[in-house]
């Protein structure tokens, strides 16, 4: 529709999640009428995640090095595994200090929707880290949503011949909603509620 950079700029935005074509059009022609200061900002910001942040290379939650600080953490247990979506799902869970083992990140949930399979998340990268035989229980806390019901499900059929206890968080949390969004006390509780799944 545009010629050019400025198309370049709105697809490029249109790819972000949650932004539409019309959002994407809004905020490029922002971004055109801007002050190139503000534009520098934004453009070292993005470098700088770029070049610092990474995924731990163990449980893909966010690192400044190779490992996050949770899996570089000696005092926790090596036992147990909480699976969740996305890194703000281990802030959440941390915040009620009901968990004290490691992650695993998984990078989203299984929407057939949004084209998402098990193949686009980190199920293999689990599945290898649960052959050692070191984990004895594995915890999924996917959001109380469609998707992370889903992937909650396979994920259980998954894991089912490797003879581990497997748990999904209690009911509680808010039905359709978001991990992050559950108050400390309520996901709290929905940790120490946690039922088996016998699959
Ligand atoms: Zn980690």
């Amino acid at each position: 529709m545009y010629e050019g950079a400025v198309q370049d700029l709105i697809d490029e935005l249109g790819r972000l999640p949650g932004v539409g074509p019309k959002s994407a059009q809004r905020i490029a022609f922002h971004l055109l009428a801007a002050e190139s200061a503000d534009v520098g900002r934004l453009v070292a910001a993005l470098q700088r995640v770029q070049a610092e942040v990474r995924f731990c290379v163990t449980c893909y939650n966010v690192a400044e090095g190779e490992q996050c600080r949770i899996c570089k953490d000696p005092r926790r247990s090596d036992d147990v595994i909480c699976v969740v979506e996305e890194p703000k799902d281990v802030v959440a869970i941390e915040r009620t200090r009901e968990f004290r083992g490691r992650y695993h990140v998984l990078g989203g949930a299984i929407s057939p929707i949004e084209g998402v399979g098990p193949d686009d998340l980190r199920v293999k990268e689990l599945m290898t880290r649960l052959m050692d035989g070191a984990v004895t229980e594995l915890i999924i806390a996917t959001d109380p949503n469609l998707e992370g019901e889903a992937t909650a499900a396979y994920l259980a059929r998954l894991v089912g011949p490797l003879g581990l206890a497997v748990s999904r968080l209690a009911s509680g949390l808010p039905v359709g909603g978001d991990l992050e969004y559950a108050d400390e006390i309520t996901l709290g509780r929905a940790f120490e509620g946690r039922r088996r799944i016998d699959a």
